[in-house]
């Protein structure tokens, strides 16, 4: 049935890259064979399963949605989604997403944008599904899979969560292996399940997670029961309101919703506490220079000589070849990373910039530390707006950069953050709640996530 319904709804989505219909199937057939010879089921047994592209599936192309690695079929296959099928998930297929993971809207995938399943109310016109898991987002809320990996540098589960009215978790840095993961920003990326409810991503992350030798920043801790440990009373439990959040430019609906899950939080037993995380205006900018300064580092070795495409102009030398390949590989919005990010790290600027984003992020991070002395997790909303129609902020960077604004402080800090939906806005699209716990704690989120689902 699922299988059916990607088919069906290729042409006006266009959430996937590659569809693998007989993985899908064979994932079902196993759990008839492990049944009837009596075995145990894995944790995601027969559960079909959408992979974003940014993910090294063995033998089954994967792009990170970018021309330049058209036609790359990788030889292995990433930690995380072998680890989900060998808890017994089978791939729908691969999910399109924002080239390289750079985006907020889906529209810098080089195999087209996917459009939102929702419309505003008396409205036709098309929705940004959000970024950069986008094609996850918008096929969960198609119900085209029942669940979906995403990945999140600086928001990228969160918010198309919260564009789409699903779940998303982005747990502690470390959690899940980024061994195979196509990289964007190595200190900041994280992968993490997407889900219709907060019960299907502590199942799904359950699988996804644990150390990995192979990832040198993977977390040498035991995997917590996460889906027995749900529990949402809330009693005893305190949920800090950041003050600095209340930020001008915030949509009055959004300040509402956030109102609103206050409230949810406090019927829940939780008792609500402001809290300060003062160096929050500097995390967008220093978000903005640590990620394209990594990605300019990272995608340095698409070179036309080791992967994808290659563009070998007659008479060129290596140096020609390299130029022709990523002129007509990369993106523009990967081209302005890379570009910003040689900038940040050249000799001359690197002190002025990276250095100091650094220091930053350091601040940023003991904000949090400071403001978890005095709650267990804290509440705030996911996004600044509601979804935006496709095209609206194509041609304005900085507009579309402002909707991490409330994503990429956690991100900076390597924190759990997970969005819940929460409700619909005047014109009947779905808002996102955040939540943001301590480091290794994603239990206290997914709870307090739960309290509000
Ligand atoms: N929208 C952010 C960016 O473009 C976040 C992307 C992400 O988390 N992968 O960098």
């Amino acid at each position: 049935a699922f299988n059916a319904n990607v088919a069906a709804a290729q042409a006006a989505l266009n959430a996937f890259i590659v569809v693998t219909p007989e993985k899908a199937l064979e994932a079902a057939d196993a759990v008839d064979a492990a049944r009837a010879k009596g075995e145990t089921l894995g944790k995601m047994a027969g559960v079909p399963i959408g992979m974003k592209d940014l993910f090294a599936t063995k033998g089954v192309q994967t792009t990170a949605a970018s021309h330049i690695l058209e036609g790359f079929v990788p030889e292995y296959e990433s930690t995380v989604s072998a680890n989900l099928w060998k808890a017994g998930a089978g791939m729908l297929g691969k999910l399109n997403l924002d080239q390289f993971a750079m985006g907020s809207s889906n529209e810098t995938s080089y195999f087209g944008n996917v459009i939102s399943p929702w419309r505003k109310q008396g409205s036709n016109a098309a929705l940004a599904p959000g970024g950069s898991s986008g094609g996850s987002s918008a096929a969960i809320a198609a119900r085209l899979c029942p669940a979906a990996t995403g990945t999140d540098t600086g928001g990228s589960i969160r918010q198309p969560a919260a564009f789409v009215g699903i779940s998303g978790i982005k747990p502690t840095y470390g959690r899940c292996s980024r061994w195979g993961v196509v990289a964007f920003a190595s200190s900041l990326d994280q992968a993490g399940p997407m889900a219709r409810d907060v019960t299907d991503c502590a199942i799904m992350l359950e699988a996804m997670a644990g150390f990995d030798p192979k990832d040198s920043t993977s977390l040498d801790m035991p995997v917590p029961q996460w889906e027995a440990g749900l529990d949402p009373d809330m009693r005893g439990k305190k949920v800090g309101i950041p003050r600095e959040y209340r930020m001008d430019g915030t949509d009055p609906e959004i300040l509402a919703s956030w109102d609103r899950g206050i409230e949810w939080l406090r019927d829940a037993g939780a008792e609500i506490v402001e809290v300060s995380l003062p160096h929050t205006k500097y995390a967008l900018p220093a978000y903005y220079i640590v990620a394209p300064a990594e990605a300019s580092s990272n995608l340095a070795r698409y070179d036309g000589v080791r992967y994808g495409l290659r563009d070998l102009p007659a008479g060129a030398n290596l140096q020609d070849m390299y130029a022709a390949t990523r002129a007509a590989g990369f993106g523009d919005e990967v081209k302005r990373r890379i570009m910003i990010g040689t900038y940040v790290l050249s000799a001359g600027f690197y002190d002025a910039y990276y250095n100091q984003a650094q220091r930053v992020r350091t601040l940023i991070a003991n904000d949090f530390k400071a403001a978890f002395e005095q709650c267990d997790v804290i509440l705030a909303p996911t996004t600044p707006t509601a979804s935006f129609p496709l095209g609206d902020k194509v041609d304005d960077p900085l507009a579309m950069y402002l909707n991490d604004v409330f994503a990429v402080p956690a991100s900076l800090a390597g924190l759990p953050a997970m969005s819940v939906p929460a409700g619909l806005n005047a014109d009947g699209l779905p808002l996102g709640l955040q939540i943001i716990g301590r480091a290794f704690d994603e239990q206290g989120v997914l709870n307090a996530g739960l309290a509000i689902e």
